[in-house]
């Protein structure tokens, strides 16, 4: 698979879904993905990318930052809250707003530096014990909270439960976000961009489908 299919993939689904391909941004999560394989997608004309540590995207978007224009960065993995004011300097969208006192570290951060990247709230939606976000039933007050910190919300994004159908998360994702007047959706991988697409996806995060199986770094 490359860029040109992915983006096909995307425009079937959409005009399955009745939606316009546009009000959708691929996230072309390059962790792990060597450097060679990242800029040849940065070099087919693609812009938007996503990262899950902090240490990693700070070794490798400055450099690729210098060279292209427009690049557009989005963290999707957990974050630590002494990490937050480096993710703010890195990344254009954060999409792991997963606890309440990240959302304080946050609050501070935005009015000492006087800028906060668009946010989107995680939400475990099969409730797993190992993975983060906010309780299906938490995630209201959650929101609210939020909006009393002055953040700035967009959206709510999952990870489904890798051994169910992913479909039924989606569509929890979507009733939790139009509750809250939220409209955008993180939502969708590699296997399950399609269906994510069809429960009105915004966002989508899809790694290996695009550059091929995560290699560990050489040496
Ligand atoms: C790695 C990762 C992805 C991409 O997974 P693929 O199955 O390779 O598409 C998407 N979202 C998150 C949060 C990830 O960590």
């Amino acid at each position: 698979m490359g860029l040109t299919d992915i983006t096909a993939r995307i425009a079937k689904a959409a005009k399955e879904a009745d939606r316009d391909p546009s009000d959708i941004t691929l996230i072309a999560v390059s962790k792990v993905q060597p450097n060679e394989r990242v800029e040849s997608v940065i070099k087919e004309g693609h812009r938007s990318f996503g990262e899950n540590r902090v240490q990693e995207a700070a070794g490798k978007w400055p450099g690729f930052r210098e060279t292209y224009d427009g690049i557009d960065l989005h963290l999707i993995g957990p974050l630590q809250s002494n990490k937050a004011r480096q993710a703010f300097e890195l990344f254009d969208m954060i999409h792991t707003l997963d606890r309440p006192k990240l959302a304080h570290t946050f609050a501070r951060l935005a009015q000492e530096m006087g800028k906060c990247p668009p946010l989107f709230i995680q939400v475990n939606t099969g409730e797993e014990p190992q993975k983060a976000g906010i309780a299906p039933a938490d995630t209201d007050a959650f929101v609210q909270e939020c909006r009393d910190l002055d953040l700035p919300v967009r959206g709510l994004m999952c990870i489904p439960p890798v051994d169910e159908t992913p479909s039924l998360h989606f569509a929890l994702l979507r009733k939790l976000a139009d509750r809250n007047g939220l409209n955008q959706l993180s939502m969708g991988m590699s296997d399950d961009f399609e269906q994510a697409i069809a429960f009105g996806a915004t966002h989508i995060r899809v790694g290996s489908a695009l550059f091929g199986a995560r290699v560990p770094p050489a040496g």
